[in-house]
Order: C-alpha cells, then sequence, then structure tokens
C-alpha cells in the first residue's frame, strides 16, 4: 500500500524523524486557519500518490495566510498526472541550504534491502541516475545487521553528502532505517533530504510503501487505506475475506483456486470473442473451503457489479467435495433470494461430481444453467452475457 505524504509524515514523527510541522485539509478555507495557526510561511502541498507535484505545479509557497487560501483554491481539483488532488498538505515552509536524496527499498533482484543516497536531491532520481550515476551510492543492507548510527553515516558519506553534516545526516538516516523495518515498509523515500542554513536534517517530503503481507501485524496500518480511491466493490468483499479484483467485462467469475480462476478468465475471453467481445467481470477465488456463505458472499459481490450480466460459476472439486459446492450453491441463492437476478453457469468437475451436478439438477433452481466442461460454460456465460 503506498503511503500518501502526510501520511508517511505521520511515521516519520513517530519515529522521530525529524520533519516540518503540518496538517492536512481538503479545504482551502482551513488551509488558510492552518496557515494561520503556524503564523509562518507555509508550503501547500497537493496530496496525491505520484511523484513530480512541484513541477505539475501542486507545490507551492505561500508568505502568508491569504496567499495560502489561493494557492489551496489553485491546487485542490488539479489533475496531477491522472490524479486529482483532493488532500493537501499545509506544512511550515522551511529554509533550504542543499536537497539531497536517501531511499530504503527492498532489492528483490539482489534479495537484499538497498539504501540509495545522493547529494544531489530535490530532482526526480532517475534523472540523478541518469545523467550522473557516480552521484548516487546504492549500498546493500544486510538485513540482520540492519542500519546502525555508523552504518548510517558511512551511506551519507557514500553519497557524497558534505562532512560537516555527516553526523547529523545520520541521525535522521538511521530513524529512516527505523521507519522501514518497524512499519514493514518495503520502501522509504526522502526526496528532499534538506539541510537548513542552521544545518538541522530535515525529511522534507515522504514516500512509504507499506508490505501489505504484513497487515496483521499492523493493525492501526488500516487507518491508512483509502477507502474512497478503492472500489465499493473491492472493499466489500475485502470485508468479507474474498479474493477479488474487480475488471471491466460483463461475465462474473467465481472459482476455486488462483490457477483455476485465472485460467477461467482465459477461456471467458477466448469464447466471449464469438459473442461480440465479452469479457471476464471479475477475479473472484472463494478458495479450497467454499461455504454456502462463502459462496452467498461471493455471489453477492459479483451480482452487485452493474456491468455483470451473467456469471460463470466454475469449481473444482477437492477437500470440499462437488456436492458440498452444490449444496452452497442451492443455499447461496436462497440467502439472496430476489437480489439474485442475473443467469448462472455452473460447471462442476472432481470429487463428488455426480452427486453434485444431481442436487443442482433436483433443485432446477431457474436462474441456473449446468455445464459439462469448463469451454460450455465459458461459451454459454458469454451468450448469456451478449443477449443481455
Ligand atoms: P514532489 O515534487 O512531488 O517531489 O514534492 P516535494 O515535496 O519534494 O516538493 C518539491 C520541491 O518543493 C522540493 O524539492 C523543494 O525544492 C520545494 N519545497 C518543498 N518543501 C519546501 C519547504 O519547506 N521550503 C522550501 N523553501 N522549499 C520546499
Ligand atoms: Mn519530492
Amino acid at each position: 500500500m503506498d503511503l500518501f505524504e502526510y501520511q508517511a509524515k505521520e511515521l516519520f514523527v513517530k519515529h522521530g524523524v525529524p520533519s516540518s510541522e503540518g496538517r492536512v485539509t481538503d479545504t482551502a478555507e482551513e488551509a488558510r486557519a492552518i496557515a494561520v495557526e503556524i503564523g509562518k510561511p507555509v508550503m501547500i502541498k497537493a496530496q496525491v500518490k505520484t511523484g513530480g507535484r512541484g513541477k505539475a505545479g501542486g507545490v507551492k509557497y505561500a508568505a502568508g495566510p491569504d496567499d495560502a487560501l489561493t494557492h489551496a483554491q489553485n491546487i485542490l481539483g488539479l489533475d496531477i498526472k491522472g490524479h486529482i488532488v483532493k488532500k493537501l498538505l499545509v506544512a511550515e515552509a522551511k529554509d533550504i541550504a542543499e536537497e539531497y536524496y536517501i531511499s530504503f527499498l527492498l532489492d528483490r533482484a539482489n534479495r537484499t534491502y538497498l539504501a540509495m543516497c545522493s547529494v544531489e536531491g530535490g530532482m526526480e532520481i532517475e534523472e540523478v541516475a541518469a545523467t550522473k550515476p557516480e552521484r548516487l551510492a546504492k549500498v546493500p543492507v544486510d538485513a540482520v545487521k540492519g542500519v546502525d548510527l555508523a552504518f548510517a553515516r558511512s551511506i551519507a558519506e557514500q553519497g557524497h553528502l558534505p562532512a560537516d553534516v555527516l553526523d547529523a545526516a545520520a541521525v535522521t538516516i538511521q530513524k529512516l532505517w527505523e521507519v522501514f523495518i518497524a512499519e514493514d515498509a518495503t520502501l522509504v523515500e526522502v526526496n528532499p533530504l534538506v539541510r537548513t542554513p542552521d544545518n538541522e536534517i530535515l525529511a522534507l517530503d515522504g514516500k512509504v510503501t507499506l508490505d501489505e503481507n504484513a497487515e496483521f501485524r499492523h493493525p492501526d496500518h488500516a487507518a491508512f487505506a483509502d477507502k474512497e480511491a478503492t472500489d465499493p466493490l473491492e472493499l466489500k468483499a475485502k470485508e468479507n475475506d474474498l479474493n477479488y479484483v474487480k475488471l471491466d467485462g460483463s461475465v462474473g467469475i467465481i472459482g476455486n483456486g488462483a490457477g483455476l480462476v485465472m485460467s477461467t478468465l482465459d477461456v471467458v475471453a477466448y469464447a466471449g470473442a464469438n459473442h461480440g467481445g465479452v469479457k471476464p467481470a471479475n477475479f473472484l477465488d472463494i478458495g479450497g473451503g467454499a461455504s454456502a456463505e462463502v459462496m452467498a458472499a461471493g455471489l453477492d459481490v459479483i451480482l452487485g457489479d452493474a456491468q455483470v450480466k451473467s456469471v460463470f460459476v466454475n469449481v473444482f472439486g477437492g477437500i470440499t467435495a462437488c456436492d458440498a459446492v452444490a449444496n452452497g450453491i442451492v443455499k447461496a441463492l436462497e440467502i439472496l433470494g430476489a437480489t439474485a437476478t442475473k443467469p448462472l453457469v455452473v460447471r462442476l468437475d472432481g470429487n463428488r461430481v455426480e452427486e453434485g451436478r444431481k442436487i443442482l439438477a433436483e433443485a432446477a433452481h431457474p436462474l441456473v444453467t449446468l455445464a459439462q466442461t469448463m469451454d460450455e460454460g465459458a461459451d454459454k456465460a458469454a451468450e448469456l452475457a451478449a443477449a443481455r
């Protein structure tokens, strides 16, 4: 999960990384009020999850509250690389003597962590890497040893930071490493890391990516989720612990096992080509133990998608046998009652397939069509979607 700058800075504050005081808002009037509160010149900063905000006009200096209001009005609603600005960070403007770059990231190719540091901060790091690679230090970090003060100092030194700021920079860099480890991040990037005229070292920008696999260790990270930006169906699926990804087509898909669902998407897209280019509407893996409740929750999410015209349920019975799955489908349709209005094509195979098919045939639900094979089911579901 990528964080907004203001969220990254909340983590910086938590771990003692020096930054600039500020508050987030979604109105220009409040931006003015925050500027009054701070009582000094402020930066008005667009909160969008993309870089290069400064160049796009999303970061402005405001000498006083009236300036803050004007800039805030101009920046709210701005389109920065396809991201519409809905929130602003109003932060005390700091005097800058020099701008540096520092980051910690997961270096997958080398199976280790990596620190990157450069005296050439402020500009995009890709540009530094391309034009002045010798000014950008890439320092592998041993995951077990981590980064102590001495190593942090060495990282700064290799990044060509001036000798007289190395000690102060080391303190900030070491704390950024603490953010990286303690919060289970896969990226902590600060550009610019600045030196003020008083030789303070401050993180004036912050980009943090959290590792969602470590979510269970960080209940507090849930508060960072951007509910407005998350698709409401994906949100609902997540609340029901379903593995769901919304796609653009009109054939809803339910399967068990990620591999089977992936190939179902392919087969439906392939069959759909014969029915006017019909495509899958989602990925949904209900997993191994597909109980009636899970089937109902999955169907509920899919039927809630206005784009869905038909549903293809493709299940291979394993430990949870086909008869249990068939009972699940029947019960799920009972649970959903009148809210289930779209045709379902069901293909069952595997453990106890005959019993499963028999249950569905006997239930004879008017919305359900049985298919013998995956190809047949995909074709039928695509045909039904195209006809509606
Ligand atoms: P980005 O363009 O999305 O990376 O946004 P940044 O937060 O890095 O801001 C862009 C640039 O604005 C920085 O490189 C600084 O030059 C400038 N800037 C940001 N904060 C301050 C500040 O507090 N004081 C001053 N003087 N400049 C700032
Ligand atoms: Mn920046």
